[in-house]
């Protein structure tokens, strides 16, 4: 597939004279998307609905009283619904950047740049903000007039009335960003009052700005030149693999005839050359030029020609997905969706079962108490008094549950260890960590057989919460008897 989309790329290029001067950076032609209807224009809106009402939606619901959705930074604790992460769960952040990785694969290996058409989010922005631009200036035609025409009273109140909701539209979106950082209810308050912290503010309108100029002016750039996705994603797929393709055999020669007219004794195949296929592209290419990079699989041409086909009373699916198999070979729709769950979307569907799997099981059946034990450098051993040999630790105890324990701490290894200088038990409210400094005293080796002067001795601190057994921790750690 790489070596047909490298032909076929070839195969578009112009051929230029010697002797002509070519720019080496093309001048950006201003693309005006017409509006399309039809099967995935409704999935790519449906898609758009879910992304939003979740984005927009999610930092607004509350949880035992506090954001359901917090990803507080300054504490060092993400709140997820019931769930509450710290900087020793990144284990998570590594299983979810798999899981989303190995989501793509399958995704793009069964039906090419899937995620690009219908949820990323530069598609999903560029096409709300299209929507805003339609109402306000009109379909493709009009917007094309508007940008022609000489500056008037007509065109500025146009330009401003869309400014104006993009910018809304923007600064909304940054200010739900931030939200999932900084709590969104009181974040609104210092928004309004103008009384945001210096990387709040900074945030909200950074975001804003992108948003406004990823969406409102760069748009299809952003996925021609600077997303690193499109210039991987041709080594996904296969000749397997559904990308959205015009079909060459039925539709050339192309030309306009008259509806109702038999094509082939013109000698006409079913293409009626009205580009329409052209003019709803996003990234403005013409697929009847073969499979080419900028394509996003947003799948607006085949909605297009759909509609024309339906007005000519053809078929469907001049431009469809399918295989370069299916069309070399003239599968049918069954054995092409069989080919299509071919052994790598096997694969990396048994990967992503395997793993999103063992990830909720980890979740679910998660311990709620974490501890860390540091051994205190500045003390590390000392006799306490004569006969009793005391070394110090720092004990962080960690209680990743939405409801106050009481803790207990012990230490075992050999026999007369014991724990001092701590108030038992230990209280710890809703997700809330304690360190404690923890001092560790010992009978002298002479006392206890089993001690061998100046070598670390394993020893092991049992934490556990006083109203629930399963609520426990055993961590390993070393007590240090000194050279005398
Ligand atoms: S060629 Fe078709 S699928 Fe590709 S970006 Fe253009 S409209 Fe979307
Ligand atoms: S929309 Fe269909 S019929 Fe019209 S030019 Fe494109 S491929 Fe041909």
């Amino acid at each position: 597939m790489t070596d047909v989309i490298a032909k076929r790329t070839l195969e578009t290029i112009p051929i230029v004279p010697a002797s002509e001067e070519v720019a080496l950076y093309e001048i950006r032609k201003k693309i005006y998307p017409r509006a399309v209807h039809g099967a995935f224009a409704r999935w790519r809106w449906a898609l758009i609905f879910a992304t939003q009402i979740v984005y927009y939606g999610l930092p607004w619901l509350t949880w035992n009283g506090r954001q359901a959705v917090l990803f507080d930074l300054g504490a060092r604790k993400f709140y997820i619904g019931g769930l509450v992460f710290w900087p020793q769960d990144v284990i998570y952040l590594a299983v979810l950047l798999i899981l989303a990785a190995m989501a793509l694969f399958l995704f793009t290996t069964i039906a090419g740049r899937l995620w690009c058409g219908y949820a990323c989010p530069q598609t999903v922005y560029t096409e709300i903000f299209l929507w805003i631009e339609r109402k306000i200036e009109g379909d493709r035609l009009a917007r094309i007039r508007l940008d022609a025409a000489p500056l008037s009273r007509e065109k500025i109140v146009k330009k401003a009335y869309k400014h104006g909701a993009w910018l809304v539209l923007a600064l909304w979106t940054g200010y739900t960003f931030v939200g999932y950082f900084s709590p969104i209810r009181e974040l609104g308050v210092r928004a309004i009052t103008w009384q945001l912290g210096p990387w709040e503010a900074f945030w909200m309108f950074f975001y804003a700005f992108a948003t406004w100029g990823n969406a409102g002016f760069m748009r299809e750039q952003v996925c021609k030149y600077m997303c690193p996705y499109a210039r991987f994603q041709s080594v996904m797929f296969d000749k397997d693999t559904l990308v959205i393709t015009y079909d060459g055999k039925r539709g050339d020669p192309r030309g306009s005839r008259r509806k109702g007219s038999d094509p082939r004794a013109q000698g006409l195949g079913d293409c009626v050359d009205c580009n329409i296929c052209v003019q709803v592209c996003p990234t403005g290419i013409d697929i009847r030029n073969g499979l080419q990079y900028e394509c996003i699989g947003c799948a607006a041409c085949i909605d297009g020609c759909d509609q024309v086909m339906d007005k000519m009373g053809y078929a469907k699916g001049l431009i469809r997905y399918t295989t370069e198999n299916a069309l070399a070979k003239g599968y049918d729709t069954k054995t092409t969706w069989r080919r299509v769950f071919r052994l790598r979307t096997i694969v990396y569907s048994a990967v992503l079962l395997a793993v999103g799997s063992a990830a909720a099981v980890s979740l679910a059946t998660r311990n709620p108490l974490k501890v860390d034990i540091l051994r205190d450098r500045g003390a590390l051993a000392r006799e306490a008094s004569p006969g009793v040999i005391e070394n110090v630790y720092r004990v962080q105890i960690m209680n990743t549950d939405e409801t106050a324990r009481r803790f207990s701490i012990r230490a075992e290894g050999f026999p007369g260890l014991e724990v001092v200088g701590v108030e038992q038990p230990i209280d710890l409210g809703p997700a809330q960590s304690r360190v404690l400094p923890v001092r560790l005293r010992a009978p002298a080796p002479d006392n206890v057989a089993s001690l061998t002067k100046a070598e670390p001795h394993p020893i092991e601190f049992v934490v556990r919460a006083i109203d629930d057994d399963k609520v426990v921790r055993h961590e390993k750690s070393t007590f240090i008897v000194p050279r005398q």
